[in-house]
């Protein structure tokens, strides 16, 4: 049955997120209906918003969603009514890359995750007078009070986790400490620049923490973002507004660090990093750039390196989340220190305060 949802819609490049009472198709047969309960705020979302990945209007995001399984398909096992569950990224888990265990280079990813439609082109939101609206975005859109995904996109949570706090390890959180133990493999006693302290950076400085590096460096922009990182992990920080990036890093780890991760997407914040790494190391570029921005390489500095992209921390979220959740109990990975919470509503000023850097990882709690 076709059910009822308040959704934030975006209905074109730099608008607003307008609040609309839409309809949700049925589920089909490999399908489940969550009724959501909190979902994070990501820079893919305000990627979107602000035209850097193009979308299509009008678009429901959101794709770090928590909740309730509300319904489930005929063909889905393992997840019944009542499970409280996370959401992660969509794969079609029949490529080459997803069948050898890599669903985060999934040949399909694209429009699995970004074209605002199910596989075969239908939407899963309609308004009330017919007109579709497009959804599925990362399979889920759960900037919405339900959201119709795929069953591969579902992890169920062990008991006891805290359902309205876990949605950004689907995206945010298990990209930042994926790229650190599954991309990079950091090892115990490198040394690891961060650049970028947000949810990302700071989930990476954790995870490198966990890795047992011994050097962790954070590099930002805004010392409270710094002092977060401190307190992570972070064994020194930089503000790269007031000093010489490259120059520092040099000094606390002379040579150059043996991994590097970039979070900001920023060009020239890349050719800095790759400056300030050691001949054999490996960097992972996570951030999302801005159209047309191009690194410069540059032969001397990129020589004897290995330089990877990075996509939601090379992980299977099935596996993966179970891991930091118990990391997180261990007290290891305390990403709910990041979280600030936000009503559904208030979705704009959770925006504002992301931009500012008032709120690491804005959390949106549905109404109930
Ligand atoms: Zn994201
Ligand atoms: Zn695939």
């Amino acid at each position: 049955m076709a059910t009822p949802v308040r959704a934030a819609v975006l209905t074109g490049v730099e608008e607003k997120f307008r609040f609309e009472d839409l309809i949700l198709d049925d589920i089909r047969p490999d399908e489940v209906l969550i009724k959501i309960a909190a979902t994070g705020l990501c820079h893919t979302d305000l990627a979107v918003q602000h035209g850097d990945i193009p979308g299509p209007f009008p678009f429901v995001l959101g794709h770090e969603g928590s909740g309730v399984v509300e319904q489930v398909g005929d063909h889905v096992t393992g997840l019944a009514v009542g499970d409280a569950v996370t959401l992660s990224f969509a794969s079609c888990r029949d490529c080459r890359n997803c069948l050898a265990g890599h669903p985060t280079n999934c040949l399909n990813l694209y429009p699995l995750n970004f074209f605002g439609v199910r596989g075969d082109g239908s939407t899963t939101f309609s308004r009330p007078d017919g007109g579709a609206v497009h959804g599925s975005f990362f399979g889920q859109s759960s900037f919405a009070t339900y959201a119709i995904t795929s069953a591969t996109n579902v992890v169920k949570l062990p008991d006891g986790a805290p359902v309205e706090l876990v949605g950004p390890l689907g995206c945010g959180f298990q990209t930042g400490a994926g790229t650190i133990l599954n991309t990079l493999k950091v090892q115990p006693g490198s040394t690891v620049v961060v650049t970028g302290a947000g949810a990302v950076g700071l989930s990476a400085i954790m995870a490198a923490k966990i890795a047992a590096a011994t050097t962790i460096v954070a590099v930002d922009i805004l010392d409270e973002r710094l002092a977060i990182a401190r307190s992570l992990g972070a064994t020194h920080t930089i503000n790269s507004r007031e000093v010489d990036a490259i120059a520092r890093i040099m000094e606390i780890i002379p040579g150059g660090a043996d991994y590097g991760v970039d979070t900001t997407g920023v060009a020239t914040v890349i050719e800095s990093l790759l400056q300030a790494t050691a001949l054999g190391s490996r960097i992972a570029l996570v951030g999302v750039p801005r159209p047309g921005q191009t690194v410069n390489l540059g032969l001397i500095s990129a020589s004897g390196k290995t330089i990877v992209g990075a996509m939601e921390g090379d992980c299977v979220p099935q596996t993966f989340i179970p891991q930091l959740l118990a990391l997180h109990r261990a007290g290891q990975f305390p990403f709910d220190e990041l979280i600030t919470s936000y009503s559904f509503e208030d979705i704009e000023q959770a925006i504002a305060d992301t931009a500012s850097g008032k709120a690491v990882k804005a959390v949106l709690v549905m109404p109930d």
